[in-house]
């Protein structure tokens, strides 16, 4: 295998009593969009800011391309961070704010126009070189941090949270851009983001952080058809659990299980060879292209099974509360978990 552009060994690192980040070992691979994906407080920025290197781990090492840069300062290291505050200076226009990573590098001025006029072109921005970053939206105040990280060629590129600040339709669309940017590029991206749906759709891989751990690291289609633990299939996308007694009473087996809501068939879409399951429907919830029934089984738990609205059935759908139904699903969607 090739040298991994980050390695992480046993990386740890407590804040008095806190263990923020606890004996991690990972492996990013060179030009890899690798997402590291959690809840607020299990320990990503931590990380990303050891990797950077504005924290020193408490044990552990990081190496960059196979060196051990553990004790280096942040800008012996061949990486480059974008804040979700971009951390723009005011006083500077776009132009200068780009040059500026240049000019800490000792790049001579005569190379640095050119080079940072190219990376604002790369990010669609060449047209307004000469505004302040307070004349320009969010978005493109997020494009301006970007060309600032990449006008360096920096090997490793650390995002953390870099779309937070922008409004739902605009980080849809900056999620896409940044994909294609680093496939053209083809710069190692770590992305830190607590939003599963921006992580399913920008990486190539993956890892799940949960109290300073790692549950599992895997390609988004593998985290989300095959979660190892209840934690990951309850984290990622929406999960049917099931352990204990009411594993044995639907399932008749012991464990812990998911089964995705859009896996469950309901009444008439049920399919032959299907296990089933009597129930009433408790709640429709009305979600626009898509409904989720909450359906209470004759034998204990709740499913939530998810239908595509083909037509308008916000009437039909609100008739269904109260009724009888059968669901069924195919035992190959039925997950095994640990934990
Ligand atoms: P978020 O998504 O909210 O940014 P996160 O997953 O990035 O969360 P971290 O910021 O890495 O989490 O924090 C992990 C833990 O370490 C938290 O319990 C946090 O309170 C603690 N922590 C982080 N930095 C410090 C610090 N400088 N001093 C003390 N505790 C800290």
């Amino acid at each position: 295998m090739s040298t991994p552009a980050v390695e992480l060994v046993g990386l740890t690192k407590s804040f008095g009593s806190v263990t923020a980040v606890d004996g991690l070992d990972l492996r990013i691979e060179d030009g890899e969009f690798f997402s590291m994906l959690g809840p607020s407080g299990s320990g990503k920025t931590t990380v990303l800011r050891m990797i950077a290197g504005f924290e020193l781990p408490s044990a552990g090492r990081v190496l960059l391309a196979g060196e051990d840069v553990t004790g280096r300062p942040p800008f012996a290291r061949d990486v480059n961070t974008v804040f979700q505050d971009y951390a723009l200076f005011p006083h500077m226009d776009v132009l200068a704010n780009v040059e500026y990573g240049l000019r800490v590098k000792r790049v001579p001025a005569s190379q640095r126009r050119d080079r940072a006029m190219a990376a604002l072109e790369s990010v669609q921005l060449g047209q307004l070189a000469r505004r302040r970053p307070t004349q320009l939206s969010g978005g493109q105040r997020q494009r301006v941090a970007l060309a600032r990280a990449l006008v360096n060629r920096p090997r490793v590129l650390l995002l953390d949270e870099p779309l937070g600040a922008l409004d739902l339709k605009l980080r849809r669309a900056m999620q896409l851009e940044l994909k294609d940017l680093q496939r053209e590029v083809g710069i190692t991206f770590v992305f830190v983001t607590h939003d599963q749906e921006e992580a399913l759709t920008m990486s190539d891989r993956i890892a799940v952080f949960s109290e300073g751990r790692i549950e599992q690291v895997a390609s988004p289609a593998e985290l989300y058809e095959s979660p190892g633990t209840a934690f990951v299939a309850g984290f990622v996308g929406t999960s049917n659990l099931l352990s204990g007694d009411a594993a044995a009473a639907v399932l008749g087996r012991t464990g812990t299980f998911s089964i995705r809501p859009e896996k469950i068939h309901l009444d008439s879409d049920v399919e032959s060879g299907n296990t089933t399951a009597r129930g009433t429907v408790a709640d429709v919830v009305y979600l626009g292209s898509v409904n989720h029934y909450l359906v209470d089984l004759d034998a204990g738990p709740t499913l939530t099974v998810l239908k595509q609205n083909l037509r308008d059935s916000t009437e039909q759908a609100m008739g269904r509360r109260g009724q009888q139904v059968t669901v069924g699903w195919a035992d190959e969607h039925v997950i095994e978990l640990s934990g």
